[in-house]
């Protein structure tokens, strides 16, 4: 019998068959959204969200870390 894969989104929220899921993924480069496949969302790299919601969420999250992590930029660093 094969095992029936539950996926969970970010907020909690188990899948049913019934809801609009999508995919994720976060890679060094960038984020990246896609349709839901069966297959792709049981890879390890790939996030589950439950909808547009979550996915806009985890895509401000991802922005706000790319502001963080951004290195001051040169010119703005002199003092006149
Ligand atoms: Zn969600």
């Amino acid at each position: 019998m094969a095992v029936t894969p539950v996926f969970t989104c970010l907020c909690g929220i188990q899948k049913k068959s019934t809801n609009h899921w999508v995919l994720a993924s976060v890679t060094p480069s960038g984020i990246s959204f896609m349709p839901w496949d069966w297959r792709l969302a049981q890879s390890d790299d790939i996030i589950v969200l439950c909808g547009e919601g979550c996915a806009a969420s985890l895509l401000s999250r991802s922005l706000g870390e790319w502001k963080q992590a951004s290195p001051i930029e040169p010119e703005l660093a002199v003092t006149r």
